[in-house]
């Protein structure tokens, strides 16, 4: 039977729906277990309170589309102010937005995990096999000499000059044509994110996707506590963002939070988990990044082509001495992309600066890092008092340190590659007209308003382990101490996994879902 994707407008009146299972949130992490299960046979409802846009809506225009595609119109930050926190609110998830670098979990990365986290079935026996078989739904494969912009191939070669190690990016297209619009959501249909695999493919299977639905209150069957039985969702007004009063019931075997590093440990809080797992929000992090620019005399236009095709891999995993004082690293650093609009708006220019930087914008380069969370310093989520997520991160020294080496680095690299003048995004405005000198990075503040930071990459908050005392899923995924409650996504993650998540988060769908088949 084929399923079908509903919108709010579709659903005319309240109403009660069942299933075998019931998937909140259609990212990375939910539609992957959605195609999975119904591949399997289960009757699946994916529910996504973000709107259904295809390519017949993705207008290239960065204002239009990060209002459509992005949580917050991507405004929503850290709760002192200081850090963006990114993520998708559409059919799709953030995979509709995002760059697509589509990296394995290093090894290293998954031994760290089992070795002093105790992870059991998520190592490369069972992850590899899912990366397998997801190379060919997603046509991974390594970024090619012609999807290298001009901001990639100077990255290549001053990575090269420097003796740093990196690799062409393994990136998720098919038939990319180059247009640059990756974050407004692909035009063209190449970018293989969840929005043109997964999701059709579960719907083809059986899936029926609910949009502009969210998901509230978990009901539980009377008498057992441990038995969602029902979860009560309501229908949004895509218009005003807001319950539009209809309600969809939705009637379950099984339930699987797959809402998003940024959604499904509060989803969980504010269904009154926390006093059961005292873990819940605990362990969070979020891969903050800060940025650099350069302005060459050449042009870069870092608009167009895909956005990360060279990534340098030399400072993945931080570095510490004897004395286990940080060194440098943890981090990956690529090359930036931003559209126009953007790139005006996060360069923190004034005056005379703005007119000699913006016309000649095409000259401008830019760099940009994946923080590797330094795990002894995560933060926590919540729920604020709006009902929005709450991020508390401390930004403690060893994460400040990184940070400021992070922009040592980016710097170097765009003086190495031929810029003339690097601007860095912190409130001093640090504006750099020669190499050498870095001392003033050291005086970066790193907090909110004195570094300018986002963070696209959130995990943590439901972390996997044994113990219900410092965890909240097990091995298989399953919520501890209830019988039909799942997380699915980056929420269950111990740590970052140290490079871009979205296929570390689909390998453990698969996963998840092997054992919600076996429940
Ligand atoms: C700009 C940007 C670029 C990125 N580039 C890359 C990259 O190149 N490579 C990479 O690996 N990763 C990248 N990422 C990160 C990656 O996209 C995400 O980690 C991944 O897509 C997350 O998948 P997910 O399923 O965990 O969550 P999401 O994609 O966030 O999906 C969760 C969904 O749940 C919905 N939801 C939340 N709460 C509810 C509720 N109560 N009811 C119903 N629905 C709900 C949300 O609207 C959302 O659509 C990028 C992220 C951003 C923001
Ligand atoms: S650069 Fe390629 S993948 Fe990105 S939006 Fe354009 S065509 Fe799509």
């Amino acid at each position: 039977m084929t399923g079908r994707i509903f919108q709010g407008k579709d659903l005319t009146a309240s109403q009660t729906i069942e299933a075998d299972v019931c998937i909140i949130g259609s990212g990375c992490g939910g539609a992957t277990l959605a195609k999975q299960l119904s591949a399997a046979g289960r009757s699946v409802v994916i529910l996504e309170r973000g709107g259904y846009y295809t390519e017949a809506d993705f207008d290239q225009d960065e204002l239009n589309m990060n209002g459509k595609l992005s949580s917050n119109r991507s405004l929503k930050s850290s709760a002192d102010g200081g850090t963006l926190l990114l993520s998708g609110n559409n059919v799709g998830g953030a995979s509709v937005h995002y760059w697509a670098d589509t990296y394995r979990t290093p090894d290293d990365r998954l031994a760290h995990w089992a070795q002093r986290y105790g992870l059991t079935g998520h190592g490369l026996a069972e992850l590899a096999p899912a990366w397998t078989e997801l190379d060919g739904v997603l046509n991974v494969h390594r970024a090619d000499e012609d999807h290298h912009n001009r901001m990639n191939q100077l990255l290549r070669a001053g990575a090269q000059k420097l003796g740093w190690a990196g690799s062409a990016v393994p990136q998720a297209r098919r038939g990319c044509v180059k247009s640059g619009h990756c974050m407004q959501g692909c035009l063209y249909a190449a970018k293989q994110s969840q929005l043109v695999t997964h999701i059709p493919q579960a719907v083809a299977l059986g899936a029926r996707l609910y949009a502009d639905v969210q998901a509230r209150t978990l009901q539980f069957q009377t008498g057992q506590q441990d038995k969602v039985q029902s979860l009560l969702c309501d229908v949004m007004d895509r218009a005003t963002n807001r319950p539009s009063g209809k309600q969809l019931t939705v009637q379950a075997q099984q339930f699987v939070v797959a809402a998003g590093g940024y959604y499904s440990a509060p989803f969980l809080i504010a269904n009154g988990l926390q006093s059961r797992l005292p873990a819940l929000g605990q362990h969070f992090g979020m891969n903050p990044t800060a940025w650099a620019f350069g302005l060459y005399d050449e042009d870069i236009v870092l608009w167009r082509n895909i956005p990360a095709a060279f990534g340098v891999e030399e400072f993945r995993l931080a570095r510490f001495d004897a004395a286990k004082k940080y060194t440098e690293g943890g981090y990956l650093l690529m090359a930036n992309q931003v559209q126009p609009g953007s790139l005006a708006g996060t360069m923190p220019l004034l005056g005379d600066e703005i007119g000699e930087w913006m016309g000649q914008a095409k000259r401008i380069g830019s760099t940009i890092i994946w923080l590797d969370d330094y795990e002894e310093e995560l933060g926590t989520i919540g729920v604020g008092s709006d009902g929005s997520p709450k991020v508390e991160y401390p930004y403690g020294p060893v994460t400040q340190a990184m940070l400021r080496d992070s922009l040592k680095k980016q710097v170097t690299m765009l003086f190495a590659t031929g810029a003339k003048k690097v601007l860095l995004g912190s409130a001093q405005r640090i504006l750099l007209d020669k190499p050498g000198d870095l001392s003033a990075i050291d005086s970066i503040a790193i907090t909110a308003g004195g570094l300018f930071m986002a963070a696209p990459h959130p995990f943590g908050g439901c972390r996997m382990g044994t113990d219900p005392k410092t965890s909240v899923v097990g091995m298989n995924h399953r919520v501890h101490g209830f019988s039909n409650l799942f997380v699915a996504d980056p929420s269950v993650f111990p740590t970052g996994p140290s490079v871009d998540p979205s296929f570390t988060i689909m390998a453990f769908s698969y996963v998840a879902a092997k054992h919600m088949l076996a429940a």
